[in-house]
């Protein structure tokens, strides 16, 4: 596996791939890597020729009051893991080779970045999208892959490659759970056991969602009403938003018609977890 830190060394790889006609699946994390990082990794090993990791913990999408500075980092075990996964190429820059000192451009995000992650953390998509873009740019990446983890940036990625004409095929890949329902998130080291388990409250609402809807349920206002009191009995401190929406557009579903996504944004103690449901 080659190691890259430097934008020269990584041109000089995707130059050789691409004269050798070799297709480059890429997916692009911030590190401190788990199994719903690794799940993608091995749908690109499977897709793509050579798959590139990007790691990458973009200062863009962070505000000054969220955790970049605490954000988890583990990147020798990182690169452990990718290595036993069969990883061909890892990426991690500095941040001064991605944002130069005379670096001034930014994306954008499409209008599915309004609602949402979009209200409460407003500069969010445009560092992501910005980024995002900059790396399929950089790795001139044939598809990449997103984790359906994060459902609204995987709908602004694939938003703004449509947009703008970028040749990459987007590639959304399942929610990796841990075996007690939790969604996989680097952020969850961040939890006490006790936190650990008011967090569980979150699959648990998209659980019971999914039976309401599935029985027939079609009263958006009231399963939302029924959303934010699940999290609130369960000990949740502070809900972002809870909400059923429309899959493509992300607008509020009421009434609810398949398909609807189910999504939530929450706070367990300072740790802000996110989780959704995609019922088809
Ligand atoms: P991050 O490092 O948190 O920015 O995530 C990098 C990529 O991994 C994103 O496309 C995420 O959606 C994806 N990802 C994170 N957690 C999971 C998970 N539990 N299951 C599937 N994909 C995930």
């Amino acid at each position: 596996m080659e190691i890259l830190s430097s934008l020269d060394d990584l041109a000089k790889v995707v130059r050789e791939l691409k004269r050798a006609n070799k297709s480059i699946g890429v997916v692009p994390t911030m590190g401190a890597l788990h199994e719903g990082h690794l799940s993608l990794v091995r749908q690109s090993l499977v897709q793509s020729d050579e798959t590139i990791v990007t790691i990458f913990v973009n200062p863009s999408q962070f505000a000054p009051s969220e955790d970049l500075d605490r954000y988890p980092q583990s990147l020798e075990a990182d690169i452990a893991g990718l290595q036993s996964a069969g990883v061909q190429y890892v990426f991690a820059p500095s941040r001064e080779e991605v944002y130069p000192e005379n670096y001034s451009t930014s994306v954008v995000p499409p209008l599915v970045a309004r609602r949402w992650e979009g209200e409460f953390r407003p500069t969010h998509f445009a560092g992501v999208a910005t980024v995002v873009l900059k790396l399929l740019n950089m790795t001139r990446a044939d598809r990449v892959f997103l984790g359906q983890k994060d459902f609204q940036q995987a709908r602004v990625i694939e938003q703004m490659v449509a947009d703008l004409n970028v040749a990459t095929e987007v590639c959304i890949c399942p929610i990796v759970r841990a075996d007690d329902g939790l969604a996989l998130s680097s952020r969850n080291v961040y939890l006490s056991s006790e936190q650990r388990t008011i967090a569980l409250s979150l699959n648990q609402t998209l659980d019971h969602v999914e039976r309401q809807i599935q029985a027939g349920q079609r009263d958006g206002f009231e399963v939302i009403t029924e959303m934010r009191q699940m999290l609130i009995d369960a000990g949740v401190e502070r809900i972002d938003y809870a909400t059923v929406a429309h899959p493509k557009t992300l607008e509020t579903a009421d009434p609810i018609e398949l398909p609807v996504v189910a999504l939530i944004a929450a706070y367990v103690g300072e740790t802000r977890l996110i989780d959704n449901r995609l019922l088809e």
